[in-house]
């Protein structure tokens, strides 16, 4: 089941979002990927139609299926971004679609990506919230498996963080870890911040935000998630 949305409120929505991120940022350059799962074919139309190139989808059936239905021209212009819980198996499926693999946090997901995308652009994600079901590497191990994604030729670009759910003031400090975590490294990308906490986010030093109902409303609950 799919939300339908409004082409021309995600255009307000994303400029609006735009303007508030030049001012929270002071102008430094914060990048916005328009997050769509939930939301029909439409949902990334309508994020191309106003510029936006980066699309994030968290399911990989989801992805691939929107990713089909797309024009060839509408394809070339698209970067996908996964985000989500990754199982191995669908990596594949996955490798010539995707372009920045920002869910990345264990050794044997590194392995299969660099075998099915070698040279692929991808994030480690870290669990700032410390809740074991959630997706991410634990902040100590970030760095080994940035060195070890760079061992086997994957292109490292940042660090990828989930905010803890509640009041966003609470994720301040974890999404600063993540922030000086990524500057020793030598990481350039921090993607922190989603519709509920970017203005933390963005205070700590985001490079990306990842944006959902912020643009696109709410989205239909999906089936035991
Ligand atoms: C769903 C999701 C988002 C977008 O969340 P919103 O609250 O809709 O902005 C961003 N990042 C990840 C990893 C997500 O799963």
């Amino acid at each position: 089941m799919t939300v339908e949305v409004n082409a021309q409120l995600v255009a307000k929505n994303i400029h609006d979002l735009q303007d508030r991120l030049a001012q929270l940022s002071q102008d430094r350059d914060v990048r916005i990927v328009a997050v769509t799962k939930g939301f029909g074919v439409d949902a990334p139309r309508a994020a191309l139609a106003a510029g936006l190139t980066m699309i994030g989808e968290n399911y990989a059936q989801e992805l691939v299926s929107k990713h089909e239905e797309l024009s060839p021209a509408e394809r070339e212009r698209i970067e996908w971004h996964f985000l989500g819980r990754l199982q191995r198996n669908k990596v594949r499926s996955l490798a010539p679609i995707v372009s920045v693999w920002q869910s990345v946090d264990r050794i044997e997901l590194i392995d299969e990506i660099a075998r099915r995308a070698p040279g692929a652009k991808v994030m480690i994600q870290l669990n700032l919230s410390e809740e074991p079901q959630k997706g991410g590497a634990p902040i100590l191990e970030g760095p080994a498996l940035v060195r070890h994604a760079r061992s086997v030729g994957l292109d490292v670009v940042g660090l990828m963080g989930v905010g803890s759910a509640g009041d966003p003031t609470d994720s301040a400090a974890a999404f600063g870890e993540l922030v000086a975590l990524a500057d020793g490294l030598g990481l350039s990308e921090r993607s922190i911040g989603m519709s509920d906490d970017l203005e933390v986010a963005v205070a700590q030093g985001s490079t990306m935000v990842r944006v959902g109902t912020g643009l696109f409303g709410a989205r239909a609950p999906r089936d035991g998630v």
